[in-house]
């Protein structure tokens, strides 16, 4: 079998030129403000890589650094300034947070016009009720999931779907957006007993934990799609959650990591700024 590795970062290009165009037309630039907690080396990286993603398509990008340590109300302020703020669209909390911190109530203080990551009750609640529809906004990662099926034109109705990993901002909402798109989907988690039962039987799986080998080359069916959406880091190398290079001879696609769901999520992040953006615009007029 010949598998199709997923180059994410070409289809992320794609979607990075297409908001760009976009952007260029708009009489001013949108601004996203990332608020970031503490010091945690791998969320410095993802802003890192999500500004640049601003440059390309002519955001205008704004973090807000708040030292480890800030209480929850001081971080609920600085949230709140930026939703009055008339210059703000778009407003990202980098997670996770320091586990002091409680995210939910958080998440919750963003302006839903400016929640650019759909991650709010009004937000999140309103996209679990209404059919999918890619003009309006969604969780970034779910999106990028969903780009990576279209690229493979694979029509995903009736088809057996394991997602591992039931979190608010990957697994849940990826599992729900394969709903809507008429996937028999099973969710699994860290509760779930003999994982590979079930993935032995999936046609698509979508992991989305963060271990290194979690799905092992022997606990895949042949033939199958792998979307591994995990990072784990271990010294400066990441790795996703699959066995690859054994993977890779029996499938009939996967996404590395690096390289794969990581790109083409900043890519989504960047149309949901867009979409955002035209919203207010929409409204404000
Ligand atoms: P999270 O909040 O820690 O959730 C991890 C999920 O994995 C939980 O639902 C947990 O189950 C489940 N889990 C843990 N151990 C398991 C096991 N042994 N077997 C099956 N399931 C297990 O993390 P997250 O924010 O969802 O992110 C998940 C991973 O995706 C991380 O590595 C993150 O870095 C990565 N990520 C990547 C992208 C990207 O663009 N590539 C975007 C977002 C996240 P319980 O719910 O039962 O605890």
């Amino acid at each position: 079998m010949n598998p199709i590795l997923i180059d994410g970062k070409s289809i992320a290009e794609k979607i990075i030129n297409r908001v760009k165009k976009a952007i260029a037309k708009m009489p001013k630039p949108p601004k996203l403000a990332f608020i970031m907690v503490g010091n945690n080396p791998a969320s410095e990286i993802y802003v890192a890589k999500k500004i640049a993603a601003c440059k390309l398509c002519g955001i205008n990008a704004k973090k807000i650094h708040l030292s480890y340590g800030c209480d929850q109300k001081k971080i609920a302020e600085s949230i709140i300034s930026l939703n009055l703020n008339p210059n703000v669209d778009a407003i990202m909390l980098q997670l996770p947070l320091p586990s002091y911190l409680e995210p939910e109530g958080l998440i919750n203080k963003i302006d839903p016009l400016k929640d650019v990551e759909c991650l709010t009750y009004a937000n999140f609640g309103k996209a679990l009720f209404k059919e999918f529809n890619e003009k309006e906004i969604y969780p970034v990662t779910a999106l990028a999931v969903y780009e990576v099926l279209k690229y493979l034109k694979e029509d995903i109705r009736g088809k057996n779907i394991v997602v591992i990993g039931k979190s608010n901002i990957a697994g849940k909402p990826t599992a729900e957006l394969l709903l809507k798109l008429g996937a028999t989907v099973t969710v699994c988690h860290s509760q779930t007993k003999n994982l590979s039962t079930y993935t032995k039987k999936a046609e698509i799986i979508v992991s989305a934990v963060g271990k290194r080998n979690l799905i092992t080359a022997r606990s895949i069916k042949n033939g199958a799609i792998i979307i591994d959406v995990g990072i784990e880091r271990i010294g400066e190398k990441i790795y996703g959650d699959v066995e690859f290079n054994k993977a890779l001879k029996k499938v009939k696609a996967i996404t590395p990591v690096p390289g794969g769901v990581g790109p083409i999520t900043v890519a989504k992040l960047m149309e949901n700024v867009l979409k955002i953006y035209k919203k207010r615009q929409n409204t404000n007029s």
